[in-house]
């Protein structure tokens, strides 16, 4: 089959060129009750440009119709990376797409990977099924003021410090210094949080 190359963004200015990302449409992959969609940032910064959401839906269609190929390519990417981001817009689209990304990583022991998801459900019922998740996947559940996620297995949590409303944010969350680029070397990043653990953004 001759199609598209998977896009793998490398310009994402919060993650710096080092750290590539694969991206997917908001919306479609998003949970149907996500609190958070009219607020989207993905839907009003650099992946609402035309030619950039064209790249995400190309991203989808190609897991529809050749997940291997997807799989491939997302390899071959993350290969050359120490750091791997999943989804700075959209989110996990089923559970074959998350044992995908677990088998990813399982293969690329010396590249870690992040994901933020508010999938808690398809999050949990994989790790019930099959176990924890690889150490160099680190899987962050996303919380939105009082929506909260289903956490059985004390995942780490996102939470966002809203400019008018009060949220409940744990005491130990650690707060975003937002240049992931300069985070990453910190041995304190999202790619480092461990169960119990906990970060928290400024609404954008
Ligand atoms: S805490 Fe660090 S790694 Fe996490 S999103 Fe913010 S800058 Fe990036």
């Amino acid at each position: 089959m001759v199609h598209d190359h998977v896009h793998i963004s490398y310009g994402v200015s919060k993650l710096g060129a080092d750290i590539p990302s694969v991206n997917l449409p908001v919306g479609c992959t998003c949970r149907k009750d996500a609190p958070c969609f009219k607020k989207c940032y993905a839907r009003r910064g650099r992946f609402s440009f035309m030619r950039n959401r064209a790249y995400l839906e190309t991203n989808l269609e190609l897991w529809h119709c050749d997940p291997q190929f997807f799989e491939q390519e997302v390899t071959i990417a993350a290969f050359r990376s120490r750091f791997f981001r999943w989804h700075s817009s959209g989110d996990i689209p089923d559970a074959d797409y998350l044992a995908m990304m677990v088998r990813i990583a399982r293969n690329l022991h010396n590249t870690r990977f992040l994901c933020f998801t508010k999938k808690y459900e398809l999050v949990n019922a994989y790790i019930t099924a099959h176990g924890a998740l690889p150490d160099n996947l680190t899987v962050v559940l996303s919380a939105w003021g009082s929506f909260q996620p289903e956490n059985p297995y004390d995942l780490p949590v996102a939470h966002i410090r809203f400019r008018h409303e009060a949220a409940p944010i744990p005491e130990n969350a650690r707060l975003c210094p937002s240049y992931c680029g300069d985070c990453v070397i910190t041995g304190m990043s999202c790619w480092d949080l461990k169960q119990g653990e906990a970060v928290v953004f400024h609404e954008h």
